[in-house]
């Protein structure tokens, strides 16, 4: 759409384009044309399903405005990457549309290497994108591989399997509090909860681990309540929570009530950990794997026959849960 477009005054698309994202080390074997040309040329692995996702951080919807550049580009990666663990996928490539009021050299530079910094590790190739003008919007599509048969999805979870998570809940729901002025923490517990917000860990190396093994898995975007509702929706069964195993940092434990790290922890979102079921017969094979890859779970329930999802240990009133958009 090159008429209707606006391009960049300061500097244009392309030179913009060159200068901030086309400088990634990662060159695939299975990018046959990259960044530069009408499109990405690419060759899929014939044995693989092929996974697909798309995330939008929008200024002010999905981060406060005065996020630092280098977060954002960090944290729209990032929630994408924690879409194809949920999936069990091995990421490969990501497209990127970047829409901003300004092309501003700093925040350029800064918001690429926070998605350049974060694609690294994962082998992750930027193939391609579209860039405009207009208020602050990033948009980005990661595509990863998994077997076929292997894909984790959010049906699947049976009546007895024990339900997971990975890492600490609420942490991150903190840090928004916190970036919101809602909330004073002394420096160090501060810099926890704000990184745990802006920078989450994409739990790719779990989601990968759990092929073959979770009967069903998400991702926790919207707050565990929310999320853990999708899977009992889709797999038409319910759950009992034990609140007391709900896995809760140090940093919640010592300065929230437990009532208070409970309840962010149920239905605070963005902590981007992974929620998944398993099969009573795999849990000793999951908890092995676990061990090995030195990656900590807890178990916080088990799936039950009655729809929709019991609290035990908890007595008080929730706020309405999950974030959403137009309600
Ligand atoms: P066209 O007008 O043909 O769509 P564009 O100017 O949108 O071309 O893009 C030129 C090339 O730069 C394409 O290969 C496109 O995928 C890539 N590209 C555009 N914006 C970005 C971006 N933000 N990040 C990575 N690649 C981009
Ligand atoms: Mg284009």
């Amino acid at each position: 759409m090159k008429a209707k477009r606006r391009s960049h005054s300061s500097l244009n698309e392309f030179s913009l384009i060159e200068k901030y994202f086309n400088h990634q080390a990662i060159s695939r074997a299975d990018v046959l044309l990259g960044i530069g040309d009408d499109a990405a040329l690419l060759s899929a692995p014939p044995t693989s399903s092929l996974v697909m996702t798309m995330d939008t951080l929008a200024a002010g919807v999905h981060f406060p405005l005065k996020t630092p550049a280098f977060d954002i580009g960090y944290k729209a990666l990032a929630v994408n990457l924690s879409d194809l663990a949920a999936m069990g996928a091995e990421p490969a490539w990501m497209m990127l549309a970047l829409t901003m009021p300004n092309a501003e050299p700093n925040w350029l530079k800064s918001f690429s290497k926070g998605l350049l910094s974060l694609a690294e590790p994962y082998n992750l190739q930027l193939i391609g994108g579209d860039t405009t003008k207009g208020p602050l919007s990033i948009t980005i599509q990661a595509n990863g591989f998994v077997p076929p048969l292997l894909a984790l999805r959010r049906q699947g979870a049976q009546v007895g399997d024990k339900i997971y998570v990975s890492g600490t809940l609420g942490d991150a729901g903190l840090g928004l509090r916190v970036a919101q002025g809602k909330c004073q923490l002394p420096q160090k517990a501060k810099k926890y909860v704000l990184e745990r917000l802006h920078r989450p860990t994409p739990r790719i190396k779990l989601g990968m681990l759990l092929r073959g093994i979770a009967s069903s898995a998400i991702d926790i975007s919207d707050g565990l309540l929310a999320d853990l509702g999708h899977i009992l929706e889709s797999s038409h069964v319910g759950a009992e929570i034990q609140v007391k195993n709900l896995p809760i940092s140090s940093v919640l434990n010592q300065y929230l009530s437990p009532k208070a790290a409970a309840m962010l922890a149920l239905t605070a979102g963005d902590d981007y950990e992974l929620c998944f079921t398993v099969p009573p017969s795999l849990e000793n094979q999951l908890l092995k794997k676990l061990k090995n890859a030195k990656i900590i779970c807890h178990c916080i329930g088990e799936i039950k026959k009655k729809l929709g999802i019991k609290l035990l240990g908890f007595s008080g009133k929730l706020p309405q849960h999950g974030y959403q958009h137009f309600s």
